[in-house]
């Protein structure tokens, strides 16, 4: 039987890449999982004080994390990325692509710049950086990826077209990488946010999405975190692979 030791964090002496983790839910994975003991790299493209601001965080109540650059839509700068957490650590064991943006839209008025921009980050972003930490898992023959997708792409959104398109292909590139790489130890999932309060959604009246939420209310950050750190832990998910886990309040019920 497998057993969790005791008095240890769950991922101790584990490595975690978060993308995107300068703010919003990446930042509350980010603290989650270096809560459990891991050692997290807080990847950010532009904010980089917030994201220095969370090492300084995790640091000061005795974990380990750095903070690291990279527009993880680009395969250059995701090849340094996991080149310089291989540097500094040795080894990778969580991966969370997380790192997404919106360019919202009526379909008639959708420039083609803000569907591409959408699909490079959300989709080609988590192509990116599964395929350069999947070589490391590989020789590993263990590893966790957890894919942030989002109920959009379970159930569409008007005005999201772009975003829809990109969190449902993120579903369907979870299911055929967990078959893939399900041989070698490596799991792969996906979480489905609803409405969760972060800068992404600060924009939108929240009266008329309530209504939608059988909870009646925004998520908050952390409670999608309680989700990542529960597939990144070992051994508590080690039997899980392929599959999406909404977060949503109720939204969509499958
Ligand atoms: P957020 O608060 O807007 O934060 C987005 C994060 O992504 C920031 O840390 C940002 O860092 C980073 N980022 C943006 N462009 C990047 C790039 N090219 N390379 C690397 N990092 C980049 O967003 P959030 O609400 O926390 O959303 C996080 C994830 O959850 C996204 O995938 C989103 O689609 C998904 N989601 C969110 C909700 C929601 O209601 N909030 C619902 C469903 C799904 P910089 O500032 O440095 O660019």
């Amino acid at each position: 039987m497998v057993q969790i030791p005791e008095n240890l964090p769950n991922l101790c002496d584990r490595v975690a890449i978060v993308t995107g983790a300068s703010r919003g839910i990446g930042r509350s994975a980010a603290l989650a999982l270096a809560h459990e003991g891991a050692k997290v790299v807080v990847n950010y493209s532009r904010s980089q004080e917030p994201a220095l601001t969370l090492v300084e965080e995790i640091t000061q109540t005795g974990g380990e994390a750095i903070a690291l650059s990279a527009d993880v839509s680009q395969s250059e700068q995701v090849e340094g990325l996991i080149k310089t957490t291989m540097d500094t650590w040795g080894r990778i064991d969580v991966l969370v692509n997380n790192a997404g943006i919106t360019r919202d839209n009526i379909l008639l008025r959708m420039k083609t710049e803000d569907w591409q921009a959408v699909i490079d980050l959300n989709l080609t972003g988590v192509f990116l950086c599964t395929r350069a930490v999947s070589k490391v898992m590989l020789k590993q023959r263990s590893g966790r990826i957890i894919n942030i997708t989002s109920v959009a792409g379970l159930m569409g959104n008007p005005g999201q077209a772009n975003y829809s398109a990109a969190k449902a292909g993120v579903i369907g590139f979870t299911k055929s990488v967990a078959k893939e790489l399900a041989g070698r130890g490596i799991t792969v999932n996906a979480v489905a946010p609803g409405f969760i309060a972060t800068d992404m959604t600060k924009d939108i009246p929240s009266e008329e999405i309530i209504k939608l939420i059988p909870l009646g209310r925004f998520g908050q950050p952390e409670e999608v975190a309680g989700m990542i750190r529960f597939l990144a832990g070992d051994p508590a998910s080690a039997y899980i692979t392929g599959q999406v886990f909404n977060v949503d309040g109720g939204m969509v019920m499958a």
